[in-house]
């Protein structure tokens, strides 16, 4: 880390943050001041977010968004396929991908849904997964992320907005060479 004149660890500037260009300058500014101290951000994750999902493989994965899907969306197409996929990268927005391929089926057409969540959502807490799954999910209804799609969102998950920063909280610690917070089926040490 670059030090300040009068040997102060100076903050990496605000603009190298790219999960949070959504955000307020001020926020921006608060989280350099976190990732200045010596575990700051990662300290203050673990203490909200103290143990790692379970949800460990495809199928369970595809019977956690089918559980989400039928309390809240009942009447939304039907999800074919969920996986966690290593070739998402994530970065900017793209934290998860979801894709529908029309086509033809008994003289009507109908669209084959596919959820694929980056791979790195694995090993997060339960809060983080339910936050792209229901982001995910609202694309059935809204394409864009407009009003709607949001409030969508929001009636899934109450939390929607804090979880998706504290997700891009945890994106930029990792971007800035922090270690991994959680370990799948392990609570973090204290
Ligand atoms: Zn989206």
């Amino acid at each position: 880390m670059a030090l300040g004149g009068r040997g102060v660890p100076v903050a990496p500037p605000a603009h190298d943050f790219p999960y949070l260009r959504a955000y307020s300058e001020s926020l921006r500014q608060q989280v350099a001041a976190l990732m200045a101290q010596e575990d700051g951000l990662a300290a203050l994750l673990r203490r909200k977010y103290p143990h790692a999902h379970t949800v460990r493989t495809d199928k369970a994965l595809y019977h956690y968004t089918s559980a989400l899907k039928s309390r809240h969306l009942r009447n939304a197409d039907a999800v074919n396929k969920v996986v966690f996929d290593s070739k998402i990268h994530v970065v900017r927005h793209a934290l998860g991908l979801h894709t529908a391929v029309s086509r033809v089926q008994g003289g009507r057409l109908a669209a084959k849904h596919e959820i694929r969540i980056a791979a790195m959502f694995k090993q997060v807490p339960e809060e983080f997964l339910r936050m792209i799954v229901v982001h995910e999910l609202a694309h059935l209804r809204e394409r864009e992320h407009n009003k709607a799609f949001y409030q969508l969102c929001e009636h899934m998950e109450p939390a929607y907005h804090q979880y998706e920063l504290d997700v891009r909280l945890y994106l930029t610690h990792l971007e800035h060479t922090g270690p991994r917070l959680w370990q799948a089926d392990l609570a973090v040490a204290e």
